[in-house]
């Protein structure tokens, strides 16, 4: 087991102008908190709960998620840790289907289009609500956070900010005391749609997370599955620059906390421009903590921002590409 060696990798990560970014780590499974922790993490910014159900012969019941969801809490020691609810379709249906998770009989033609992820959620609210319910009783032992994944619309993240509340009166009902208050709800930003109204998601919700991954495949409308167009993906494409600026300026307005947990969050030429853009938490792979860090501690703010005005005045990916990887084999 690996222990911590480096003190450098827990203290946080300043830029030489003294700008602090947070870095917080992405998990799958609840063992994978205490490689966090030990990498540097100041928190978990993804934890990815629909794994818990992809590798499990049936679904997991309360009690089996609350006990994960509280490995993971405890393992934190009090740092911040994001649940985001079950994710759940598209490139992860088949397993799902095997399961027993896929309850609707349709074949989709486009799944990614389809009933996935909180779409799914809210069409299945009993089995939501089991989900929120555990993630609530492990909300009492730290500081827990629920992430709504692929909200397209403000309608969907009331629905499900509805369906906290009921969970909340479903433990109370039973004699089982709901945190008070509720934790933080927050908002995947992956579709443009939400995007382009992270001015009113960003009013509402407590918190945002951009999933670049899904962001950049609905924008660019690229498979993110698909090695036929891998070569047309690019999150430094302008028109994913220009929805993430966009984010960034909704959650100054509101003051709302903004994190990238997507891949972008751990390329060393994307964070250069997420960076420069504004954003001051990334969530990634711990794998990746340390190396990201260390770019952080290399970079002066002010060089970034005037860096990201550049690239997003540039008219192709590949430009922008080039940009960065000049600036960091020049400068970082
Ligand atoms: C994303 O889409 O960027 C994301 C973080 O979610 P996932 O990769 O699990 O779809
Ligand atoms: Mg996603």
């Amino acid at each position: 087991r690996r222990r911590v060696a480096d003190r450098q990798a827990i203290l946080p990560a300043l830029t030489c102008d003294k700008v602090a970014v947070s870095i917080l780590g992405n998990i799958e499974f609840p063992e994978e908190a205490d490689d966090c922790r030990e990498r540097g993490a100041e928190g978990i910014g993804l934890f990815r709960s629909e794994f818990l159900f992809l590798n499990a012969p049936h679904p997991p019941d309360e009690e089996a998620q609350f006990q994960a969801y509280a490995r993971v809490v405890r393992a934190l020691e009090g740092r911040p840790v994001t649940i985001r609810t079950l994710d759940l379709g598209a490139d992860k249906s088949p397993v799902a289907r095997v399961n027993g998770l896929q309850r609707h009989r349709v074949e989709e033609v486009n799944p990614c289009l389809g009933l996935r992820s909180l779409r799914r959620s809210l069409r299945d609210p009993e089995e939501f609500k089991l989900q929120l319910r555990a993630v609530l009783r492990a909300a009492r032992l730290g500081d827990v956070r629920i992430l709504f994944p692929m909200v397209t619309t403000l309608s969907e993240f009331r629905q499900a900010r509805a369906l906290v509340v009921q969970a909340a009166e479903e433990l109370r009902a039973r004699g089982d005391t709901p945190p008070d208050p509720l934790p933080p709800l927050g908002a995947m930003i992956e579709v443009p749609s939400a995007a382009l109204i992270a001015d009113k998601l960003a009013r509402e919700a407590d918190f945002l997370s951009i999933g670049t991954n899904d962001l950049v495949q609905y924008t660019l409308a690229v498979d993110r599955a698909n090695p036929l167009v891998a070569d047309l993906s690019s999150g430094l494409d302008p028109s994913v620059l220009r929805l993430i600026a966009l984010v960034v300026a909704a959650a100054r307005e509101h003051d709302t906390e903004l994190t990238v947990c997507g891949a972008m969050g751990s390329d060393p030429k994307s964070v250069l421009v997420l960076l420069g853009l504004g954003l001051r938490s990334l969530s990634m792979p711990p794998q990746r903590i340390g190396v990201i860090k260390d770019l952080v501690r290399r970079v002066r703010m002010s060089d970034l921002e005037a860096l990201a005005h550049q690239a997003r005045n540039l008219d192709l990916a590949s430009e922008v590409e080039s940009l960065l990887r000049e600036t960091l084999v020049r400068d970082v």
